[in-house]
């Protein structure tokens, strides 16, 4: 459903690359092709909530930004042409991996000069139901954060600019000690809801991670976003477990169409009770615009929705 969007917004790149040439006369200097680094280290992460938690870590020794934009899915994303540029003009480019981001690839292959560190490399991982791999929504357990993207972020920061290495480690530990606060608020909060409302359905079964660490069962319409999910036999097997599980309520997420979600709550009659954050960071004002404030956020809506 993205692609008109989207190949719009090639089809503008591309005119305006036409015209920029245009009105580049043979007078002026050529342009470098990359732009020159400046500002400390650059830093580009494929999503949202990996650029907030390398910020962090990354203090003002530098600048991060990211790929997919806020409200989409990484799983669905097609890179456009200043996705190339973006990871030209980096030192490094932080992905999540375990298949998240299947499009790097080919940004990967375009851009060969720009290193490229998995965040999720060395951690534990939660195998998908029914395909192959392991589902790459690690960030969900707040101990893999500070034990693994915290650490992978760390050295490949320290690899480039050795130089900022107090700084690099300051800020983790800080960063860290804020995690851990909120590891502990999670755990203490859903307590609040009792040990047989403790499912999160969502359409994609993107929780896992989270219900391992605090306690919750999942599931979702499908596993994983992919094209072409969601199909007729998809949606009745939620629909007989939501009924068979006496779900109190079903979730829909920002960055996956909702409509999914809506002929589950309709079928059922069980209540869509509440949106989540799975895949992207909120936009300014939404409270969710950090890693932090999505996680708290989260959670108010399993309170509110299942307590
Ligand atoms: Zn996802």
């Amino acid at each position: 459903m993205f692609t008109p969007k989207r190949s719009l917004v090639v089809v503008i790149a591309v005119l305006f690359l036409g015209l920029s040439m245009i009105g580049c006369g043979a007078k002026q200097p050529a342009q470098p092709d990359i732009e020159p680094k400046s500002g400390g280290l650059q830093v580009v992460t494929s999503i949202s909530i990996l650029a907030d938690i390398t910020r962090k870590v990354v203090g003002d020794r530098g600048q991060v930004t990211y790929i997919v934009p806020i409200g989409e899915a990484p799983e669905h994303y097609e890179p456009v042409p200043s996705d190339f540029q973006k990871v030209s003009n980096a030192d490094i480019l932080f992905a999540n991996g375990l298949g998240l981001e299947e499009w790097l690839g080919r940004i990967v292959s375009n851009v060969t000069h720009t290193e490229v560190a998995y965040l999720t490399e060395g951690a534990p991982t939660i195998p998908l139901v029914g395909r192959d791999g392991a589902d790459p929504h690690l960030w969900f357990n707040v101990k893999l954060v500070t034990d693994h993207y915290i650490s992978n972020i760390l050295n490949a920061l320290i690899r480039l600019d050795p130089e900022g290495e107090k700084v690099y480690r300051r800020n983790a530990e800080l960063y860290t000690a804020r995690l851990q606060e909120l590891d502990a608020w999670v755990v203490d909060q859903v307590q609040q809801i009792a040990p047989d409302r403790r499912v999160i359905v969502t359409t994609e079964n993107a929780f896992k991670y989270f219900g391992e660490a605090y306690g919750f069962d999942t599931a979702g319409v499908w596993e994983l976003n992919s094209h072409g999910e969601g199909t007729p036999q998809q949606i009745s097997q939620i629909v007989d477990l939501v009924r068979e599980h006496r779900v109190p309520g079903v979730f829909i997420e920002t960055t996956v169409d909702r409509r999914y979600m809506e002929a589950v709550a309709k079928d059922t009659g069980v209540p869509i009770a509440g949106k989540l954050y799975t895949d992207a960071l909120g936009p300014e004002g939404s409270s969710a615009e950090t890693y932090i404030g999505m996680m708290k956020y989260n959670v108010h809506t399993l309170l509110k929705g299942l307590r």
